[in-house]
């Protein structure tokens, strides 16, 4: 069974192939920094580079600042670990028939991967499950989805696990995959409300060069400053005064795109300080954690399929301590194991070699012994200390589904908010993040605010 079943399936996937780009994926235009644009729009993720063109579509000037040294944000591919694109962040276009990256991916001719049916592999006990067994995952899928769809349809906004069929064989793998593996919290973390407002993954595709690489494409010719690190988003006055490293920049109005765990460390001062409400909104909206571990082997398949997900089974009560995987993408000789929610965080402290050594674990368990004298090297997405994220993407608490609509509202027009939490049916996506921006410049532009 493959998490297809979810709502949001494939979130959860990589971008590791054996073919180099074809696609180049450049720069964005190098910038002074400007003096007095309409907007200054703060972070060069999907979000603030979509917020972006559509102010200049719309005849604004604008600047980005960029904290980082490049753009994309937590959509990046790097060649460097393994010699071929690897996506440390977001990998899978969900949702590709409406996603505008997948426009972005052919216009740039990328390699686009159809995992929409994408094979799947569930084993119990380090065994390929049998007959039965699959179709006892089957029927967990179902009762885990039909309790969600019931508390989603009844309105209600309660911990998901509060829902849960109790004493279902498999439905810990199942919660698994929707919560920390999909959402990036436990399901006591996950809302019901949030869950359900989401919209289906598939269609989606994998890009054989990188999500990554396909968002840099997109930003390439944006008005970007890299290395310019937001400090201070004065508000007090007329318009606004963005303080960066490399000075400070006054406009009309600002998109902040940064994630809400760098909203909430307090990296960013705000003057005068966040409303109550905001500060709510931000508070409601906490970071989960999704992380990445790619094993890479020698070349040995070790009887894995190609482009195909595997899974097992977990306790009922300790859904969250397992590594699942997406095998051989594009072929190629590395599997990525994903893990998230509290076991995720504690994982990712403990470092690299220890993350690695549990996904190759958990591998063996699987594929057998040999499994290790193949094994080449991994490498561990560090998203949970990364000042610029500090996790993967937001979850909404159970029983503040409404803080995404909160934090929407503008500081007195002048100081909006976008970005992936507020991604409405995509919110955690790449496609949200561009949703939010784009839609929150038409915002500010209707409102006067960049006049
Ligand atoms: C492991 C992982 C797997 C994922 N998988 C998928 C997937 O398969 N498909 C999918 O669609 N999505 C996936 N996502 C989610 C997706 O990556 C994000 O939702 C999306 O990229 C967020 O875009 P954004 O513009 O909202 O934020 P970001 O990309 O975080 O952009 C915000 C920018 O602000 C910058 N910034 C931070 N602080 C400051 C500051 N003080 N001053 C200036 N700039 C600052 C940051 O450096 C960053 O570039 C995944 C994410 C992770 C972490």
């Amino acid at each position: 069974m493959s998490p297809d079943m979810t709502r949001r399936a494939a979130l959860a996937t990589i971008a590791g192939g054996v073919v180099g780009a074809t696609a180049t994926a450049g720069a964005a235009t190098a910038q002074a920094l400007p003096t007095n644009p309409d907007v200054v729009v703060i972070g060069a993720g999907a979000a603030g580079l979509a917020a972006a063109r559509e102010l200049q579509a719309q005849g604004k000037s604008v600047i980005v600042v960029e904290a980082a040294g490049r753009t994309g944000g937590r959509a990046w591919t790097e060649s460097e670990t393994f010699g071929v694109p690897y996506d440390q962040g977001a990998a899978s276009i969900n949702a590709s028939n409406i996603n505008p990256f997948t426009r972005i991916a052919r216009e740039g001719g990328f390699d686009l991967v159809d995992y929409t049916n994408a094979g799947s592999a569930f084993y119990v006990d380090g065994k390929r499950a049998t007959a039965a067994q699959s179709a006892a995952y089957g029927r967990a899928w179902s009762a885990v989805g039909d309790a969600l769809a019931e508390a989603g349809e009844a309105g209600q906004d309660i911990a998901t696990s509060e829902v849960m069929p109790k004493g279902m064989k498999y439905s810990g793998t199942v919660k698994s995959w929707i919560g920390p593996m999909d959402w990036g919290v436990d399901m006591s973390d996950l809302s019901t409300a949030d869950y359900w407002n989401s919209g289906d993954a598939q269609p989606s595709f994998m890009v054989r060069e990188g999500l990554g690489a396909v968002v840099e494409y997109y930003g390439q010719g944006a008005p970007v400053v890299l290395n310019a690190p937001v400090s201070e988003i004065d508000w007090s006055g007329t318009g606004v005064r963005v303080t960066t490293s490399q000075g400070v920049i006054s406009a009309k109005a600002a998109i902040v795109t940064v994630s809400t765990g760098v909203l909430a460390s307090g990296a960013i001062r705000f003057t005068p300080a966040l409303p109550i409400a905001t500060q709510e909104a931000v508070d409601g909206l906490p970071m989960g954690l999704l992380m990445k571990i790619a094993l890479q082997f020698d070349g040995a398949k070790l009887g894995l399929a190609d482009n195909s997900w595997l899974d097992y089974a977990v306790p009922e009560e300790m859904p969250a301590e397992a590594a699942f995987f997406v095998t051989w993408p594009f072929g190629g000789d590395i599997s990525v194991g994903f893990a998230g929610g509290q076991f995720g965080w504690e994982l990712s402290a403990e470092g690299p070699e220890a993350a690695v050594e549990f996904a190759l674990g958990e591998l063996v368990k699987i594929a057998g012994s040999d499994t290790r004298k193949h094994f080449v090297k991994g490498t561990m997405s560090n998203w949970a200390d990364n000042p610029l994220t500090l996790g993967a993407y937001a979850a909404a608490r159970p029983g503040q589904y409404g803080a995404r609509a909160a934090l929407e509202a503008p500081l007195g027009d002048k100081v909006w908010f976008a970005g992936e939490a507020l991604g409405a049916d995509y919110t955690g996506l790449v496609s949200g993040a561009y949703f939010s921006g784009k839609s929150m410049a038409q915002r500010l532009v209707e409102a006067g605010a960049a006049e």
